[in-house]
Order: structure tokens, then C-alpha cells, then sequence
């Protein structure tokens, strides 16, 4: 290869990965530039989530002569101690590392952080050793390009005061779930087959709950703005220990709170809303003490666009609202009611 074709090639690809908006497409591309303009065996991509602190790994994609694969967190496959080992390091050091496998091949890996300064991936190139000396300069280049990519990226998707997912990503998020349902190709035409449904393919559903704190306006009133605001991070840090890894967690503005429940029954999402009311109770905010939250909560049920979604979710937190506030009202239940007419208009 010429110096000039590599070079063109180096644009290329990184006009190509930094071409993406969103985080997936993104990591992809990057793996894929990577495979194709270095000589290396194989890319992996792992994803960290963190349980109380714990680092928890997951193969999220690799990229080898077969091409590329992508695994979600439930379908991983395991990691052998001695990986592990070599993550936990790069992990601790948070700066790249080599690990030697044999006399002629490596294994690189290089820490990815969110924006928060958090590590949030670990990207693995193996190889052969000579590769990567050779190539060491443009693969750091790509890392550092991809980094700074990745931080606007994530600020773009985050609400500044609570460093929760904003509005913006919760659009893209529940509207790449639909699209999943529609793709499985179930069907739930209206609410009368809720219990006879077909669920997806692990058995498991998701679910949506609009959080809005009660009288918060009372709070701003009293104590000042900025004390409001205090309340509102110390209900997402809250929101953040109460809820597991895989649900998703926005803030719409204001003091309105949005949680996707990932993979799971209607027990298991009751369950979670409940321990987050309890948690709520047992929460003492300086100054203030004890404040209530409303949840409007529903299926994100197949054949309903993400506008429906959260016009059902509204309707159960406007009927939380009118009847006492502190209460978590279902969807569902209240059209088995009768108290929210369906199918309705505009819903
Ligand atoms: P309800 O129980 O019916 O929900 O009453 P509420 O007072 O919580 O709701 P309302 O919609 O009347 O008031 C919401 C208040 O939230 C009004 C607004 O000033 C305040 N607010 C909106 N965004 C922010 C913010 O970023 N920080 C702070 N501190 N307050 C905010
Ligand atoms: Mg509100
Ligand atoms: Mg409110």
C-alpha cells in the first residue's frame, strides 16, 4: 500500500465511524476500521456495567474472519478468569495495555470512558506483536478520535443537572424497541388480548413508568431553585440505585422522571415500582424530609407507536394525580376498570 492510499484509507475510515449518531453504529464501525486497515486476528468489545461498584463484563461484539457479531448482555458468552483478569487491570490502570500471549502475538486493550470520566468499555485487539508496534501510533490515534466522539455523543444524550438519559435518547430508545416487537412480528391489536398475548423472545416484556414529583413546585417555592434542583439530582441518584443496570433511566424536564423496565414480567416491574415507592418514603431530603412521587405505569406494549405509549402512561399518571398523588397507577388495570376507556381517541 502507498503511503498516500493508507493514508486516504485512515480518513476514510474515520470520516466513516465518526458519520454515526448513534452509540451501536458507532462501535461497530469503529471494530470494523480497525479489522480492515490492521492485520489483526480478531476485535473485541466489552461493555461494562457496574452492580454496587462491581464491575460486571460482557462480551458486546467481535469482529473475526466470520465477520461481525453482536451479542446482548443476557446472551454473552461467559468470560474465562484469566480474561477477566487481563480486563480488571486495564480497567484499574484506566489507560491502554499489552499483554503478551505468546512470543509473537498480543493482546491490546484499550480502556473507553462515558462522560463522566466513568470506564464504560474495554476495546481487545489481538494479533500478532509486530502489528501492533508497527501500527501503535494510528491505533491510539483512532482510540483518542473515538474517545472525544464518543463524550459529545454521550453529552448529547444526557440531561446536564442529573446525568440521566434525556428526552432526546428516550425517543430513540423506545422507538428501537417497538421496531424490535414489529421485527419478532408479534401482534397485540388491543388491550382485551393483553393476557393471552405472546411475549417475546425470552419470555420477558418492558415497561414504562412516568415519574412526577408530587407539589414540587411547593419546594421550589419555599427553599429556592437551586434547592429544588438538589431534590431533583437526589431523586435520579435515588431512581439510579433503586432500578437495575438494564432499565433505563430519563429525565423529561422539570421534575418528570421516566424508567423503561428491561426484560421483565408484570410481577417483576410492580415489584420494582414498589421497592422504589418504599425507598422514596425511607428517603429523608435535607431540609425537606419526606417528599411523594405519582407513577403512571404501562406496557410498552407491540402495535403502539412511542407518542401512544406515553399518552397511556400520561393518563394513568393524570388519574394518580386526581385521586391522591403517592401511588403508582397502572395502565392496564385501569381499562380493565373501566375507568380509561379503549380503544380511545388520540391514546
Ligand atoms: P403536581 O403534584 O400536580 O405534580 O404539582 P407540581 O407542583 O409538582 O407540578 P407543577 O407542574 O405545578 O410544577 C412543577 C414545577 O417544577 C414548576 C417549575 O418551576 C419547576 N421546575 C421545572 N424545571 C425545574 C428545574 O430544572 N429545577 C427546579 N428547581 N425546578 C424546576
Ligand atoms: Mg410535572
Ligand atoms: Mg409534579
Amino acid at each position: 500500500m502507498t503511503k498516500k492510499r493508507s493514508a486516504d484509507r485512515i480518513v476514510d475510515a474515520i470520516a466513516h465511524f465518526t458519520g454515526h449518531s448513534e452509540r451501536d453504529a458507532l462501535e461497530n464501525s469503529l471494530a470494523r476500521s480497525l479489522y480492515d486497515l490492521l492485520n489483526v486476528d480478531r476485535i473485541n468489545l466489552y461493555k461494562i456495567t457496574y452492580e454496587y461498584n462491581r464491575p460486571i463484563f460482557h462480551l458486546a461484539i467481535y469482529l473475526d474472519s466470520d465477520g461481525l457479531h453482536i451479542d446482548e448482555p443476557d446472551d454473552s458468552p461467559s468470560i474465562s478468569e484469566q480474561d477477566r483478569q487481563k480486563l480488571i487491570k486495564c480497567l484499574e490502570s484506566g489507560q491502554p495495555i499489552l499483554v503478551e500471549q505468546d512470543q509473537s502475538r498480543c493482546a491490546y486493550l484499550h480502556p473507553i470512558s462515558d462522560f463522566q470520566g466513568k470506564v464504560s468499555g474495554i476495546f481487545c485487539l489481538c494479533g500478532r506483536n509486530a502489528d501492533y508496534q508497527s501500527n501503535k501510533a494510528i491505533i491510539d490515534g483512532y482510540f483518542k478520535i473515538y474517545n472525544n466522539y464518543l463524550r459529545l455523543l454521550d453529552e448529547s444524550e444526557h440531561d446536564t443537572l442529573t446525568g440521566l438519559l434525556n428526552r432526546r435518547t428516550f425517543d430513540q430508545d423506545l422507538g428501537k424497541i417497538l421496531t424490535e416487537w414489529h421485527q419478532s412480528g408479534l401482534s397485540c391489536e388491543n388491550a382485551a388480548d393483553l393476557p393471552q398475548r405472546r411475549t417475546n423472545k425470552k419470555g420477558k416484556d418492558n415497561w414504562l413508568a412516568e415519574i412526577d414529583i408530587d407539589y414540587f413546585k411547593r419546594i421550589n417555592d419555599q427553599y429556592g431553585h437551586l434547592h429544588g434542583d438538589t431534590v431533583l439530582i437526589e431523586m435520579s441518584n435515588l431512581m439510579q440505585t433503586t432500578f437495575r443496570n438494564a432499565d433505563k433511566l430519563f429525565r423529561f424536564g422539570g421534575e418528570e422522571f421516566v424508567v423503561i423496565l428491561r426484560n421483565t414480567d408484570k410481577t417483576g416491574a410492580t415489584i420494582a415500582l414498589n421497592r422504589f415507592m418504599t425507598n422514596l418514603k425511607n428517603h429523608k431530603f435535607p431540609l425537606i424530609g419526606n417528599i411523594s412521587v405519582s407513577i403512571g405505569a404501562v406496557e410498552i406494549a407491540n402495535e403502539t407507536i412511542p407518542s401512544k405509549v406515553l399518552g397511556r402512561a400520561d393518563d394513568a399518571l393524570y388519574f394518580a394525580k386526581q385521586n391522591g398523588r403517592d401511588q403508582v397507577c397502572w395502565y392496564e388495570q385501569l381499562v380493565k376498570d373501566g375507568i380509561i376507556l379503549f380503544p380511545k381517541k388520540n391514546s
